[in-house]
């Protein structure tokens, strides 16, 4: 594992991202009285956290759109935030382009900020409705490439807006003059002012109308292509990690469960929790597993099951599944998968 002083990582060429053992707790108590009580006749400091993300691993390849997916509160977005540095993370480490990247400054994050852009959620948050588009578009360039003429920011602005499908004519226009699918048009034109090599984009079509996904994720889809951009995808929509992603990993209570190429994973997912998620989706397509048993709840984040986290509703659990947090491994046909049952073969 790495060390707090280490700034890089040895060159994986294909990584532009890896994310090692990294986990964020928020604590829930602040003061000190908060956090003292009584326990068998004894006072006791306790403070309870919410455990986020736990020792999650996951790489993202060069030119690909890795998904995240997973339930609502499986920290996900908080991972998108972290991996953008807009959180700091508990432990672990986080590598861009194989520069150790947690640990820095914000003056030395500066050069990586640019190459690493996000898109958010919600068009309607992430847009000053006190700029025009022209000054939203302007501001990241003017910070990123000083250097740039008033000509040749001009100039970008006109060509970024018309690869999104907005009208540079209505660049003097306010946020609140477009539709939600405009705006959230403008956001990714916004993000590729800096040319960046990587966006982390967190859940960026569902707050938009149903008739409008389709057309942002086609729209993020030809950006890639033809700026040759990586993509950290965050969604909890199945249907679109299978039209969009290349490499799907899922979540569940902070941890990585499964990782594996798109269509390995929707024609043969290893993991329990994978199993149930895809068989929750309606389907026609009778090639897709069968129905999947869960038990339970999903836990809090805040008092984790001990051994597999998943291990209170798995049908499959054992007494080593309920003591021993199951590794990341990587399986012959290249799934990487945590769980007992499909290592020791009980598990197809
Ligand atoms: Fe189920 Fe055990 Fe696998 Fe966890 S490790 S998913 S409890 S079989």
């Amino acid at each position: 594992m790495s060390t707090a002083g280490e700034t890089t990582a040895p060159p994986v060429n294909d990584r532009l991202l890896e994310v090692k053992r990294l986990s964020k707790q928020f604590p829930l108590t602040s003061g000190l009285l908060e956090q003292l009580q009584f326990e068998r006749g004894r006072l006791v400091r306790r403070e309870d956290s919410v455990n986020a993300i736990n020792d999650a691993e996951l790489s993202v390849r060069r030119g690909e759109a890795l998904c995240v997916v997973g339930e609502s509160g499986c920290g996900k977005s908080t991972l998108a935030r972290v991996v953008m540095g807009l959180l700091p993370p508990t432990s672990g480490s986080i590598y861009f382009a194989g520069t150790r990247i947690d640990n820095l400054s914000a003056d030395e994050l500066l050069p990586f900020r640019r190459r690493m852009q996000m898109i958010f959620q919600n068009p309607y948050a992430s847009l000053n409705p006190r700029m025009t588009v022209k000054q939203a578009l302007e501001e990241p360039a003017r910070f990123h490439h000083p250097s740039l003429s008033r000509t040749a920011i001009a100039d970008k602005i006109n060509e970024v807006m018309r690869s999104v499908g907005v009208d540079p004519g209505w660049n003097e226009r306010y946020p609140h003059e477009f539709s939600g699918g405009q705006r959230q048009r403008i956001s990714i034109a916004r993000a590729l002012m800096t040319d960046p090599e990587f966006i982390v984009a967190d859940e960026p079509i569902s707050a938009l109308d149903v008739s409008i996904q389709a057309q942002v994720l086609n729209l993020l889809m030809e950006a890639q292509q033809q700026r040759s951009l990586t993509y950290l995808f965050i969604t909890h929509d199945l249907s679109v990690v299978e039209h969009f992603g290349s490499r799907v990993a899922v979540m569940y209570l902070g941890a990585i469960c499964e990782l594996a190429e798109t269509r390995t994973l929707f024609r043969q997912p290893r993991h329990p929790y994978t199993r149930a998620l895809l068989s929750a989706i309606p389907k026609l397509d009778r090639s897709r597993p069968d129905r999947s048993r869960l038990l339970g709840e999903v836990p809090t984040p805040i008092h984790l099951p001990g051994g597999c986290f998943f291990h209170p509703r798995c049908v499959h659990a054992n007494d080593r599944c309920r003591e021993e947090r199951p590794k990341l491994l990587t399986t012959a046909e290249g799934t990487q998968v945590a769980c007992h049952g499909v290592q020791e073969g009980r598990l197809g």
